[in-house]
């Protein structure tokens, strides 16, 4: 049984006894940069970390998680497009790259870091990438679909980047006039 106790972030303790984090807004500079390459691997804490890391996408329900969206700025991401129901769904990518973009799907998309918007993002339809899983180990998935456009959002998390970079800047502009109505209301925590 872990100690939910948290120094870098405030956070209250899951069903589980894992660390739910919250989940950090636009704003936050964190997510507009660039987050770490991970080095280190098979340790307890990147364990613990790994499963704080779904507890608090499971609590956000969200299918797929960042670390820079709890405030952490490594390269790692966490997927389950099943929603905790298969187990061989919950994915853990480290430091991963897109190696293989194929074929087209519209549909909308949402971020847990952007509450209250959804928009129309053209993505790929199925997507490879190539990452490294909690021990370290390379390896390589394709995705189609959901988790294709999972993917691809999480690994632009990793980079720095948004969602709405993949929106026309007319209707990016509007969201981003909105959110800043919302913040300066004080409702955008
Ligand atoms: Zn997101």
């Amino acid at each position: 049984m872990y100690l939910c106790v948290s120094v870098a972030n405030s956070g209250f303790c899951g069903v589980s006894g894992e660390m739910v984090y919250p989940i950090v807004k636009l704003g936050d500079p964190v997510l507009e940069r660039e987050a770490e390459t991970v080095t280190e691997f098979g340790t307890p804490e990147l364990e613990k970390f790994l499963a704080d890391m779904f507890e608090s996408m499971y609590a956000a329900k969200g299918v797929g998680l960042a670390a820079p969206q709890i405030g952490f700025g490594r390269k790692i991401a966490v997927i389950d497009v099943s929603n905790n129901e298969r187990p061989e769904d919950k994915i853990v990518i480290i430091n991963p790259k897109i190696l293989k973009v194929e074929g087209r799907q519209e549909g909308e998309e949402g971020c847990l870091s952007i509450p209250g918007f959804r928009e129309q993002v053209r993505r790929g339809k199925r997507v490879t990438i190539r990452a490294q899983d909690a021990k370290g180990e390379w390896f390589e998935k394709t995705g189609e679909d959901l988790l294709a456009r999972a993917f691809l959002h999480e690994t632009d998390h990793l980079y720095g980047k948004l969602y709405f970079t993949h929106i026309s800047a007319l209707k990016r502009d509007l969201m981003k006039r909105k959110i800043k109505k919302l913040q300066r209301a004080g409702d955008w925590k």
